[in-house]
């Protein structure tokens, strides 16, 4: 009975986030509670486990998982107790391995190593030997790096923007392993596009990139194909290999991987031009949205938690101040000071705030005279899928028409969970600040009259020129200017 590993890392992080993440930030699980942890949720490594289940012959054995949410960069002695703890855990089960499925996002930087995962898969390489087979599912957003493909067998990817299909890339990570312990021989070609990419256009749904992804897809209709799909990268992980990447695993066929691969890679870089953002300065948002009758939601993709930023950005109640906006706003802010001083003012307590730059110091402080509405304990389930955050001391303080939720940590702002946490409802407001770059689109786009993609500053700005990559292989489209691309197909077997 073949015995399959069971293993996870995951952080996405920003680089251009000042604040670096610690071993702190992470849930780490060993054996059985690593199973507890994925129980009942739509995760990659409950999709696989499922898939593995389905096959009586498999034998699964979970050994280590640690995740953290999005952040800056890992601290190097926090990477390499995570390194230190994953190595120790599969050095125990080694002798009588058959396999490893490792779920990885694959976005992590550290302040010191720019290839964690690459690390991480030549440290199990080292530990399981040549001949066992590991294998990977991986984030689209992930950078997959020559060290990752030359220790590891094949990866899934996800096919979704936003991302829904968790479970399902386990699932198709799980069957990659087992027709490799089938016998299969894994064949990989990647071939990197010099190319960056954001904006409306990657939402797999509607946008341009969907077609990549759907080309993909048909590809793993056909028996011979493994795996295939099309990387974007996290354009703020700033590491020596970030780039977009086609990749298609075939069974022994190398000219089938390079055909498609390069056909993959050529029709994603005649597109790059359309995967880029249409952002509105802040003046001319408020500008407009002063006109508008209906409900106006201001995007802060640049101060994004969930892809990495710490969302103590005030550039935009700052814009809506200067330009005299007389609509009710609606706006959350990591602030962990301001939330503390809320709690020791107390319910109707009145005082005057630092509102800002708690984290980041690109953001001025905006000195704010306040009411405090509420407190809360900042413990609530995500609105998209029930999990738990913990975002410490909160409190809603009210400005004139201002109303803006304060947290202490940075949570994701992926839906409307902070302020439902509250008894807000941003349907009640005139406008509503919302730090992601794409939630889904009943949480705000449907009942508002526009979102504006506000070009604000930030350490997850999808204006990528203003973020000042020095890492990252140049010339870097959209970085530069004149970018050529030369396509060459890299095969690992
Ligand atoms: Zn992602």
């Amino acid at each position: 009975m073949p015995r399959v590993l069971i293993a996870e890392c995951k952080q996405e992080i920003s680089s251009f986030n000042p604040v670096d993440s610690t071993y702190d930030y992470f849930t780490v699980n060993y054996g059985a509670e690593l199973l507890a942890y994925h129980d009942g949720k739509g995760t990659e490594v409950r999709g696989a486990l499922d898939a593995f289940k389905a096959d009586s012959d498999i034998e699964t054995v979970p050994i280590y998982g640690a995740r953290s949410n999005s952040a800056g960069p890992l601290a190097q002695e926090s990477f390499e107790r995570i390194a230190s703890e994953f190595s120790h855990a599969l050095e125990a089960h080694a002798s009588n391995a058959d396999a490893l499925y490792f779920c990885l996002h694959g976005a992590m930087g550290c302040t010191q190593e720019m290839d964690p995962e690459g690390y991480l898969l030549a440290e199990a390489r080292r530990i399981l030997g040549p001949n066992v087979p590991i294998v990977l599912s991986l984030d689209l957003h992930g950078i997959l790096t020559e060290k990752m493909l030359k220790n590891s067998s094949g990866f899934a990817l996800y096919h979704t923007y936003p991302h829904v299909d968790f479970a399902d890339t386990g699932r198709r990570a799980a069957e990659l392993l087992m027709r490799v312990l089938r016998g299969a021989k894994p064949t990989v070609c990647r071939v990197k596009v010099p190319a960056l990419v954001r904006g409306d256009e990657l939402i797999t749904a509607t946008g341009v990139y969907g077609e990549s992804i759907r080309y993909a897809q048909k590809l793993e209709q056909d028996p011979r194909v493994l795996a295939a799909g099309m990387i974007i990268g996290n354009p703020f992980t700033d590491v020596p290999e970030l780039c977009s990447q086609s990749v298609v695993i075939t069974d022994d066929e190398p000219e089938l991987a390079e055909v498609e691969a390069l056909h993959m890679a050529g029709a994603f870089w005649e597109r790059r031009a359309q995967m880029q953002p249409e952002l509105v300065e802040p003046e001319e948002a408020v500008e407009q949205a002063n006109k508008m009758p209906g409900a106006v939601i201001f995007t802060d993709a640049a101060d994004a938690t969930s892809s990495g930023a710490t969302g103590d950005s005030n550039a935009l109640l700052q814009a809506l101040i200067d330009g005299d906006f007389a609509g009710e706003v609606l706006a959350p802010i990591v602030d962990p000071a301001a939330a503390l001083m809320a709690h020791e003012a107390g319910l109707n307590g009145k005082l005057d705030v630092v509102i800002g730059g708690a984290l980041d110091a690109r953001f001025p402080p905006l000195q704010l005279s306040v009411i405090v509405e509420q407190l809360g304990d900042g413990e609530y389930p995500l609105e998209s899928s029930g999990t738990p955050e913990s975002a410490g001391l909160t409190a809603v303080l009210r400005c004139a028409n201002y109303t803006i939720v304060a947290l202490s940590r940075s949570v994701r702002f992926i839906d409307r969970s902070p302020f439902i946490a509250h008894g807000l409802n941003p349907e009640d407001y005139d406008l509503v600040v919302v730090k992601s770059p794409h939630c889904q689109p009943h949480f705000f786009d449907a009942w508002s009259e526009k979102n504006f993609n506000v070009d604000a500053p930030g350490s997850t700005s999808a204006n990528l020129k203003t973020l000042g990559h020095r890492v990252c292989q140049r010339p870097m489209y959209p970085l530069d200017a004149d970018v050529g691309f030369q396509p060459r197909a890299e095969i690992y077997r």
